[in-house]
């Protein structure tokens, strides 16, 4: 196994967990049987590169802010990669309605389905507590949202990976500060950030080393989890048009990486290619953000200052996929359940699927949440929406897996745009786990 390129290792330990999946399913106490023993591996691989998210943040930025030397420049940066990110979640969700508008999903699904669906599903605690969630989110004010970006507590920001945006508000605020009290006073603390940078970047590559195991004993676990078969194929010309539109969004960002960064896309998704298959796995981009970090500056040679930016920011903001599937999913239902929208109803889609991916958390499940927010402001019946949800639910863990890997190859696809756009795109520098392994051995 030791020559084996990591994505090819970590691609054998999905496959053959899958497979594993599907044998657990077939013996008696199968699944109480991964849910002791498979399943506790994956969830520590999960927990590792949690455990280091908020430290590789916090020392990469400030690094990448005060290598700056120059404020205008960090704006200009911070600038370029909101525009872009609005462009590319725009195309995601236009992909999206384009392709649901004409393929219609939605209409060939017979009413014994959708009852068999809503039987099943509709007061499933998962649905209902999404809802729930959505009315949490959607009762607070339209500023709301920019409020709670501002920490009152940084350490309590620190404590907490859904306060990514509070962190990177303080880290920038550090950082800009380390650059104005000049070279001089901010030299110690900067030494201290980049040893921590490469410190934590190491660590990234020691928890790697366990990641075909891990993504064996996390997609073990999704399969032995998984809903009854016959359910996912009721849906499958559903999940087809999500995936033809994600396979669209990743041929996008294939076509821009070629014609404006002037790169091979083979190349790029080789590079990027470790952080897709995890985040595959865990369908977070929360948690894959370490991954990506490190394969985006080491393997595509983004700079720091670019990277440090664009890819936290784009882990809470972007998330192309997720808007995609909110526009496929909100006109799916409408179809489904003889909902009529017009073209206002489609361009509300634009906006709130915007809004919604902004707001969503990168974590399992997120997506489905703010997909509650977006069939609210197409004035969906309240009272149906337990039943809309209900006719995806089935099929919504392996969209969220697919998903997910466009969030975060969009969110590495933007860095290299905007890396490019502002001249920081250098030579890879690939780095091994065991690099001075043998001195400290
Ligand atoms: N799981 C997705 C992510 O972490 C969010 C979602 O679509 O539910 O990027």
């Amino acid at each position: 196994m030791k020559k084996w390129p990591l994505h090819w290792k970590i691609l054998l330990g999905m496959v053959l967990g899958i497979g594993f999946g599907i044998a657990l399913i077939q013996i008696d106490g199968g699944v109480d049987f991964s849910t002791k023993f498979i399943k506790p591996f994956g969830v520590i691989f999960i927990k590792l590169l949690k455990l280091i998210a908020i430290p590789l943040i916090v020392a990469s930025l400030i690094k990448g802010i005060s290598d700056l030397k120059n404020i205008s420049k960090f704006r200009n940066i911070g600038l370029r990669t909101i525009v872009t990110y609005v462009v590319t979640t725009v195309i995601a969700i236009s992909i999206g309605l384009i392709l649901v508008n004409l393929l219609k999903p939605g209409e060939g699904i017979d009413k014994a389905t959708i009852d068999t669906l809503t039987a099943t599903y509709a007061n499933d605690s998962g649905i209902q507590s999404k809802i729930s969630e959505a009315n949490r989110q959607q009762s607070s004010g339209p500023l709301q949202f920019i409020e709670d970006m501002v920490p009152d507590n940084a350490i309590g920001a620190m404590s907490d990976n859904s306060l990514m945006l509070q962190v990177i508000l303080f880290t920038i605020f550090l950082g800009i500060s380390m650059l104005l009290v000049g070279e001089q006073q901010a030299k110690p603390l900067k030494k201290i950030f980049d040893s921590l940078n490469a410190v934590v970047l190491k660590m990234v590559d020691l928890i790697m080393l366990s990641a075909p195991y891990a993504v064996f004993a996390l997609l073990a676990n999704v399969v032995v989890s998984s809903d009854n078969p016959d359910l996912l194929l009721a849906l499958l010309k559903y999940a087809v048009v999500v995936l033809i539109g994600l396979v669209l969004m990743v041929s996008f960002y294939s076509f821009v990486i070629f014609v404006y960064v002037k790169k091979s896309p083979f190349w790029f998704l080789s590079g990027i290619s470790p952080a897709q298959l995890l985040a595959f796995s865990t369908s977070s981009s929360a948690a894959t953000l370490p991954v990506t970090m490190e394969r985006v500056e080491e393997h595509l040679g983004v700079d720091k200052e670019v990277s440090s930016f664009v890819l936290p920011v784009g882990a809470t903001i972007n998330m192309d996929g997720t808007s995609l599937y909110q526009a496929v999913a909100a006109v799916f239902i409408s179809q489904a359940l003889g909902f009529d929208l017009d073209f206002a109803d489609q361009l509300t889609i634009v906006v709130t699927a915007l809004l919604a991916s902004i707001g969503s958390a990168a974590v399992p499940g997120a997506g489905m949440v703010m997909l509650v927010i977006v069939l609210e402001s197409i004035g969906f019946p309240a009272d149906k929406l337990a039943i809309g949800l209900a006719l995806i639910f089935a099929v919504d863990r392996p969209l969220d897996m697919c998903r997910t890997v466009v969030n975060v190859t969009g969110d590495a696809a933007v860095s290299m745009f905007v890396a490019k756009s502002v001249g920081k795109l250098g030579e890879p520098k690939v780095e091994n786990w065991d690099d001075n392994y043998q001195e400290v051995k």
